[in-house]
């Protein structure tokens, strides 16, 4: 798994960080994600595929090798 996201789409929803907070994180100001882990394996993987899917804005996308 590979994780692109696109600070220009994302509205601060938090449910990444949430979700998978060993890899996604939101700034202190904006509340926009920061990836912490780009390429999460085992149960982090999981949980960012999980996230992924929630994000409410569309602005994570998972790039499979
Ligand atoms: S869930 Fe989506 S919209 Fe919400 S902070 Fe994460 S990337 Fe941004």
């Amino acid at each position: 798994l590979k994780i692109l996201a696109d600070r220009h789409v994302c509205i601060g929803a938090g449910m990444c960080a949430l979700t998978a907070p060993a890899v996604f994180d939101q700034d202190s100001d904006a509340g926009l994600v920061l990836v912490l882990d780009e390429t999460p394996n085992g149960a982090a993987e999981v949980a960012a595929r999980e996230a992924i899917s929630l994000c409410p804005s569309g602005a994570l996308t998972a790039l499979d090798n």
